[in-house]
């Protein structure tokens, strides 16, 4: 058996271009005991796979030189050593940018295709889901009433930070790039008011969409977005920070209106909580509350989601720039066969 990978070939400088990877199929090795023989369904593209190709220092190693681009899939088991596994089998994985793998059994969990669509698995119900729901609940910890504010708000964390703070009570602005986004935030996901990132008047436009200022900014994008809403937070202001992905092409230091003194200034004078967080600290406390809510949100359409299916593990590179320059409208996933 053969897979077909996409592995790192150099970091890429700015915008990742295609001659930082390349494209190898190689023998896979033979089935040992424990072990599965999986093809991917679909790859799940996401930003933070951007930070792993830069050596900068971060949460998690770098992926080194050679290696295959690493993410989340959903793979159907074609062949397995253990009885808990069966070919047919539908699992998430952690196989990266290929066609198939060898995995340790013990690696993946059953996905049960009667419960929620398989490719919900990587988004509203998978990791993203699950940063929007730990995050806004455990830092934001938004209240009726309140104002709460998130960009990237069509993509998969965004439109569920909205979703989720609406059934909190509270008032949702989603932030979004072009109108095609900024119509399915308040017709598709229920937002309050969206607003246009790009547009010539987008501070005039949040100024007037928060008239009692914000009480919870889910960060998501820094840069000038990320400082308009800082400007307009309320005393006692939570801020979770989840995501910086304005800067994540950057090569050199932002530049910045705020400025680090003026940011620290409204900290103080505003009391604010500005706390960053990695999904995976919340796993041990969140997951079971994580499921037991959102599964059944999911199935009667409470909260909805969209995703942007892009066809062939060979267009992976140019949907993951896409993703970064906001082409994407919901979560990306590549359907690799
Ligand atoms: P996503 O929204 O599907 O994609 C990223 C979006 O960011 C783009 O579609 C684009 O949308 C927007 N964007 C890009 N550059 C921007 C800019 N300069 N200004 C404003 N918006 C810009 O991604 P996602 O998976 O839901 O992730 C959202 C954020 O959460 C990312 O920052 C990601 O790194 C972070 N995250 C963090 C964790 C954690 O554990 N802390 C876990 C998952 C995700 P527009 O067209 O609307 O501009």
């Amino acid at each position: 058996m053969q897979t077909t990978q996409i592995r790192l070939a150099r970091r890429p400088v700015g915008e990742p271009q295609d001659d930082d990877f390349e494209t190898t199929t190689v023998e896979l090795p033979e089935l040992q005991d424990g072990q599965i023989l999986v093809r991917a369904v679909y790859l799940s593209l996401d930003p933070y796979m951007r930070g792993r190709m830069s050596e900068a220092r971060s949460y998690a190693a770098p992926l080194e030189i050679g290696d295959v681009v690493l993410g989340q899939t959903v793979c159907e088991v074609l062949e397995s050593t253990v009885p808990q596994r069966a070919p047919g089998d539908l699992v998430l994985a952690y196989t990266g940018w290929q066609t198939h793998a060898v995995v340790d059994a013990r690696q993946v969990r059953r996905l049960d295709p009667d419960a929620a669509p398989v490719s919900t698995a990587l988004g509203v119900l998978g990791m993203p889901g699950f940063t929007a729901y730990a995050g806004l609940l455990e830092i934001g910890r938004p209240a009726e009433g309140e104002t709460v504010v998130v960009a990237a708000a069509a993509g998969p964390v965004g439109s569920a930070v909205g979703q989720i703070a609406k059934l909190k009570g509270a008032r949702a602005v989603g932030i979004a790039g072009g109108a095609d986004k900024t119509r399915l935030l308040t017709e598709e996901f229920g937002f309050d008011v969206a607003l246009d990132h790009r547009s010539a008047t987008f501070t005039d436009d949040l100024r007037a969409a928060t008239p009692d200022g914000v009480d919870v900014y889910f960060e998501n994008v820094a840069g000038p977005v990320g400082e308009a809403v800082l400007r307009r937070m309320n005393t006692y202001g939570r801020v979770p920070v989840c995501g910086l992905v304005a800067n994540y092409n950057a090569t050199s230091a932002p530049d910045s209106a705020l400025g680090f003194p003026s940011f620290m200034n409204l900290v103080l004078t505003r009391s604010l909580t500005v706390r960053g967080f990695i999904q995976d600290e919340f796993a041990p406390t969140h997951t079971e509350a994580f499921r037991r809510d959102m599964t059944p949100w999911v199935a009667d359409g409470t909260i909805r989601y969209r995703e942007d299916v892009v066809e062939g593990l060979e267009n992976a590179v140019d949907a993951f720039r896409g993703l970064l320059a906001g082409r994407n409208v919901g979560k990306l996933l590549i359907k690799v066969s």
